[in-house]
């Protein structure tokens, strides 16, 4: 199957309310190129530079989502057009992207990183210290907006496990929901796990090999 056809067998499957990122992350620019005009304008990607790159070449209206780990002295290379960071998993971090943003004169939406997994190299937020972020932010840093959590379920193949995680990360987020309506973004679930994701609750899926093919590099 072509990449298009790929992404719209998957897309057609998707239920209304849960929007698809196409993690795009080592693909080439062309492939991008092409699902832009199959009508997809959301791409993942989790590396600065390489995302700097391919912005720089790419059409000025898609939608670009910071996913994976940032680091604080990079945010000044993305701030400018970032759409969504889904990974912040530090008040430092959002003190950082606040004053990019300032200077942007944007205000940037940024997504919570809970973590979930069992496995000590995912990382994230424990729900307290996530809670502590949302009920103080506001007035500390007025250019960002806290839209949702996102998460990482282990990789494993034990399904209950995985489904347990984002049982998990979802009532975090119903939680946190009723104090703050401008939640309205759960990311959960990748390209083996986003069937599981989405029953337990997804708003916004990752998917990357599924469409694009496996990574080689
Ligand atoms: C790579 C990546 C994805 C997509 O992974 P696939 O298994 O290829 O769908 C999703 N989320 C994050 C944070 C990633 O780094």
């Amino acid at each position: 199957m072509t990449l298009k056809e790929n992404l719209k067998q998957l897309q057609e499957s998707l239920p209304p309310h849960v929007q698809l990122i196409a993690v795009s992350k080592t693909k080439p620019v062309a492939d991008i190129q092409n699902l832009y005009e199959a009508g997809n304008l959301d791409f993942g990607e989790n590396r600065v530079q390489e995302l700097i790159e391919k912005q720089a070449v790419l059409p000025s209206d898609i939608r670009w989502h910071l996913i994976g780990n940032l680091q604080r002295n990079k945010v000044k290379y993305i701030a400018q057009f970032v759409h969504l960071i889904h990974s912040v998993e530090s008040e430092r971090l959002l003190k950082e992207i606040n004053k990019q943003a300032k200077q942007n004169d944007r205000v940037i939406s940024c997504l919570l990183q809970i973590r979930i997994a069992k496995e000590e190299t995912k990382f994230g937020l424990e729900k307290e210290e996530a809670e502590r972020i949302l009920t103080t932010y506001k007035e500390l840093y007025p250019h960002v907006k806290i839209v949702g959590l996102m998460g990482m379920a282990t990789f494993t193949d034990d399904e209950d496990q995985i489904r347990n995680e984002f049982k998990e990360l979802k009532s975090i987020y119903d939680s946190f929901k009723k104090h703050d309506e401008s939640l309205e973004i759960l990311s959960m679930g990748m390209s083996g796990d986003y069937k599981i994701a989405i029953e337990e609750g997804s708003t916004m899926i990752r998917v990357g090999s599924l469409i694009f093919g496996e990574r080689t590099v």
